[in-house]
């Protein structure tokens, strides 16, 4: 079908992500990493919810997420559906040497979940439109038919549980590598937990930059690999 997007194909893909995850765990400081390449050793607090546009090419095309940030609502668990509404991805943090923070993955895994399943779909412009091959609302069996077809997924079970339970990408993200000495949670627990729920998963320090930029982007490629 003609219309004028065609010849600026890449504007096409915004994709939502939320960063969630207990207080303290380095959240706004692995989106300052990625996003600015910044880190700061004291947490700025802020007021209202923040986000940051960023760029990425896959296959050659302009890739765009826009990664939500909380301005501290989670100390008082205080996050709100609109937080999550539209999330087509999720970074899901805890800190490796905070155990307690490791234990709450599950609330946080409820919450997502509870805030994704039933939403209906504002069709307001060409993104969102887009969006909807993995929005639809859980136990909708056709629907899922169609994400589990996605070559990507076939043959994963991981991920197909994934997508078919939670229609929303989520990397489980155990982060500040950089502290060995403390460490209270290993990295076989993180992994064990991750493929119990269908997530992906890695290690990163916010600190010392390693993997943060792979969490995004295993993110962001696989929304991209699921929509096309
Ligand atoms: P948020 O509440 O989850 O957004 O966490 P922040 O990004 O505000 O970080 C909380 C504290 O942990 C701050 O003092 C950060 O400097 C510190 N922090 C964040 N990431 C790391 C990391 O990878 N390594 C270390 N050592 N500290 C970190
Ligand atoms: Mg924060």
């Amino acid at each position: 079908m003609a219309n004028n997007r065609d010849e600026h194909q890449s504007e096409d893909y915004l994709f939502k992500i939320v960063m969630i995850g207990d207080s303290a765990v380095g959240k706004s400081n692995l989106l300052a990493r990625f996003a600015r390449n910044e880190f700061y050793s004291n947490s700025k607090s802020t007021i209202g919810v923040e986000f940051q546009t960023q760029k990425m090419l896959i296959d050659e095309k302009e890739i765009k997420a826009q990664i939500w940030d909380t301005a501290g609502q989670e100390r008082f668990k205080a996050v709100t559906s609109a937080y999550y509404r539209g999330a087509v991805g999720a970074l899901l943090v805890y800190d490796i040497s905070r155990r307690r923070t490791f234990e709450n993955i599950g609330r946080w895994l409820n919450e997502l979940q509870s805030c994704l399943s039933y939403r209906t779909l504002p069709f307001e412009n060409p993104h969102q439109k887009l969006l909807a091959a993995i929005l639809a609302p859980a136990g909708d069996e056709n629907n899922k038919d169609t994400m589990l077809s996605n070559e990507d997924t076939r043959g994963n079970p991981r991920l197909q549980k994934a997508h078919s339970d939670m229609n929303v990408v989520v990397i489980l993200v155990g982060n500040k590598t950089d502290l060995k000495d403390a460490r209270e949670v290993d990295t076989a627990e993180g992994k064990a937990i991750a493929e119990a729920e269908g997530l992906f998963f890695i290690e990163t320090s916010a600190l010392d930059s390693s993997n943060v930029t792979a969490a995004f982007e295993t993110v962001m490629k696989e929304i991209y690999h699921i929509l096309s």
